[in-house]
């Protein structure tokens, strides 16, 4: 334990399959990716005996938007550990209220009650429970292929393949296809809760909707009377080049969701962000909704550092600009690779390498972490390898991602006939 010496990947592989995960393990090892996470760093990470250094672009979906062990983020951790820890969850408190008052000042449209949650599960399913409970309906539709936790509701509202081998279907939750606001119109016709998307999906390999599609929801939710619930989970806190990815739509939502990356990646924290009215769901007994770690209170100076961090206009600015080196990057890319690329989906930096057949997406992945960069393909379309860099990368490390990902394109299309063969 806490070897970093020659052997100490070998051991942590074996450790980890005989008490956490043998399929993890073996599928690593299947990979070719001997990889046991070390020491990590900015936008690095280093594999535990030293040898190998990774960029990382997944960034855990987010959690790591402002860089590993930001020294900002680690120094709010670190003052708050001197005085304060989790705190009592019944408790009124005044750093979880002013963490709030944060949040209603910077997300958009009018959202001023947050309820507090520790994964972006937990925040989801309270996000559904309140919707619920406010319009004393039970359906939700939400959209074919999107990703929004493996908790209770969260999971009914997600891909069937990851909720089929868990017992019976929940009642109530419908799938539309993303983008398809017919469709939307049509599944609304019922009586409807509310409708959950990300306004970009991830897991869905990042389409990026119509500029008309949000703003068509929106009307179509005010029409049925149904919540708009929107996960920003990923796509919030400047990930796209504004703090919201839905600012880009110039539309509000009922409910925010807020994960990942508000956690700083050192403490877990996340959100659900309540229009004036929802909190009232909580009036009989505000009890009825607990949360133990929710909103701890030793988190909430990080999450705190984070937005301010996040919503400085010079940071989102930043991130245009790293946008911009992609999109012209990509473009002499798709030109060099036709054979495998297809392009960039691009919203901000939140971006999806979209190849020519699904099964390239895996392939890409080994072949970009062979080439030093780690960026792993969307699950529910893997066609696509999602590119999510740190947010605070700078372009001089953006044209070497570029580079690195040329030399991962060029050993994709050696490989790609047999891999495509082969599926
Ligand atoms: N929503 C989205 C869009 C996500 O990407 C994720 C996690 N990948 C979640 C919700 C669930 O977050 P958590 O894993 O923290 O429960």
């Amino acid at each position: 334990m806490g070897d970093t010496g020659v052997g100490a990947r070998r051991a942590d592989f074996e450790l980890f399959a005989r008490h956490v995960s043998p399929g993890k393990a073996a599928f690593f090892e299947r990979a070719g990716i001997d990889f046991a996470l070390g020491r990590r760093e900015g936008a690095f990470l280093w594999d535990v005996e030293g040898a190998r250094r990774l960029i990382d672009c997944h960034c855990n979906g987010g959690v790591f938007n402002l860089g590993h062990r930001n020294p900002e983020v680690v120094a709010a951790l670190g003052g708050a550990l001197e005085t304060l820890d989790i705190g009592n969850h019944h408790l009124v408190s005044g750093r979880r209220a002013r963490l709030a008052e944060l949040l209603a000042r910077l997300t958009p449209g009018e959202l001023p009650f947050t309820v507090f949650g520790v994964s972006g599960g937990e925040a989801v399913d309270l996000a559904i429970k309140v919707a619920r409970a406010f319009t004393g309906r039970t359906d939700i539709v939400s959209a074919r292929g999107g990703y929004h936790g493996h908790t209770g509701l969260a999971l009914a509202a997600g891909d069937e393949k990851y909720r089929a081998p868990f017992g019976p279907p929940a009642c109530g939750f419908h799938q539309v296809p993303f983008g398809d606001a017919a469709a939307l119109g049509t599944a609304l016709a019922g009586d409807v809760a509310a409708v959950l998307l990300e306004t970009v999906p991830a897991t869905l390999g990042m389409p990026i909707a119509d500029n008309d599609y949000f703003p068509r929801v929106r009307e179509l939710c005010d029409e049925a009377g149904a919540l708009l619930i929107l996960d920003e989970v990923q796509a919030g806190l400047g990930r796209t080049g504004r703090l919201w990815g839905i600012e880009h739509y110039a539309v509000g939502p009922d409910i925010l969701v807020v994960g990942k990356g508000l956690s700083g990646g050192v403490y877990p924290m996340t959100a659900t962000c309540l229009r004036r009215g929802l909190e009232t769901v909580f009036d009989a007994d505000p009890f009825i909704h607990i949360s133990t770690f929710g909103g701890a209170e030793v988190g909430c100076p990080v999450a705190t550092r984070v937005l301010e961090i996040s919503s400085e206009p010079a940071f989102l600015e930043h991130v245009r600009c790293l946008a911009d080196v992609f999109a012209a990057g990509f473009e002499e890319l798709r030109g060099r690779h036709p054979t495998v690329l297809v392009g960039l989906r691009q919203l901000g930096l939140m971006m999806g390498i979209e190849l020519v057949h699904p099964a390239l997406g895996p392939a890409l992945s080994k072949t970009a972490y062979d080439a030093g960069l780690l960026a792993v393909f969307a699950n529910n379309d893997p066609g696509v390898v999602q590119l999510l860099p740190p947010l605070v990368i700078d372009a001089g490390l953006a044209g070497e991602i570029l580079e690195r990902l040329e030399v991962a394109l060029t050993a994709l299309e050696r490989i790609a006939p047999t891999v495509v063969e082969l599926s």
